[in-house]
């Protein structure tokens, strides 16, 4: 197991008036972000740079991954305005590409597809032209759910299959790897302009081999765009990181993807599902 992180991994922390800017916005219109929620490195970044990826369905998680930082508890009530809020702060901060994501919410009958649908047509109500990237949970396989999602036309569906088959007990443990590969099949099968997208934690204790063979998988339903990341270990409690790997690998993961017919790939130690997710605008039509 390894404990000092490698120094490609330090990040330089900036300050920056936006990152107050994005912080107060997000505050006062009582939204979530996964970048806060999530712990993720990258926020000074993001938010610097005016970009978040907004958390609906509440903060709390009905599932219990062992590598994430959001809590598991009791479900909160819906928010109805939050559609119209996340539209609002999208507008406010002027961005052109957004991404959306949720907690897993198995208690509710549709796993809150209705409110994802909802936000995705608040924000293109208010302008049709802004990309819309939904990051969304497995809906327990619910084809009817999923097609609440699809048929609100975001331009990418996201669903992380997040690491191997041999590892989802450990790290997913209410997760069936299968039944993700075979959400990103259904979207491309009910609407086929949609590009969907996967992402996965590197570190976790997967051998390359495994990763090239999850690459297959992915391919093999037709999916378009991968991310790779690091795995970090939000505290002790959660997963420990196996390994820290190199910058070169994350290169030739990169490489094989490419060759593999992903039409876009983000590798590398600090890559995140929706780290700069607005570099695949040129894949949309
Ligand atoms: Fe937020 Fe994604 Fe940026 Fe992390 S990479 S700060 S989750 S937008
Ligand atoms: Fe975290 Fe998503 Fe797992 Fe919930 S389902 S614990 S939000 S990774």
């Amino acid at each position: 197991m390894e404990s000092r992180k490698p120094e490609w991994l330090n990040i330089k922390l900036r300050g920056n008036r936006e990152i107050n800017n994005v912080n107060n916005l997000v505050k006062g219109l009582s939204l979530n972000t996964v970048c806060k929620e999530a712990n993720c490195p990258n926020l000074m970044e993001c938010f610097s740079k005016r970009t978040a990826t907004f958390m609906i369905l509440g903060s709390n998680c009905t599932r219990n991954c062992t590598f994430c930082n959001v809590t598991t508890g009791k479900p909160e009530v819906v928010d109805l305005e939050e559609p119209l809020k996340v539209a609002n702060a999208v507008k406010e901060l002027g961005l052109k590409y957004v991404v959306i994501t949720s907690v897993t919410r198995d208690d509710l009958p549709d796993g809150g597809a209705e409110h994802f649908a909802k936000v995705i047509e608040s924000i293109k109500e208010l302008n049709e032209s802004i990309i819309v990237e939904v990051l969304i949970p497995d809906f327990k396989g619910d084809k009817t759910a999923l097609s609440k999602v699809v048929e609100s036309k975001p331009e990418v569906i996201n669903h992380n299959v997040e690491t191997i088959p041999k590892l989802y007990s450990t790290v997913r443990p209410m997760a069936i790897y299968e039944r993700s590969l075979k959400l990103l099949e259904n979207v491309k099968s009910m609407d086929k302009n949609i590009l969907t997208k996967s992402g996965i934690m590197v570190g976790l204790g997967e051998k390359e081999g495994e990763v090239i063979d999850l690459f297959k998988d992915l391919r093999k339903v037709d999916c378009d765009i991968l991310t790779i990341g690091q795995y970090l270990a939000p505290s002790k409690k959660h997963h420990p990181v196996v390994e820290y790997i190199h910058p070169d690998i994350f290169e030739n993961y990169k490489n094989k993807a490419l060759k593999m017919g992903f039409k876009f790939v983000a590798s590398g130690p600090l890559v995140r599902s929706s780290y700069h997710a607005d570099q695949v605008i040129d894949l949309i039509k």
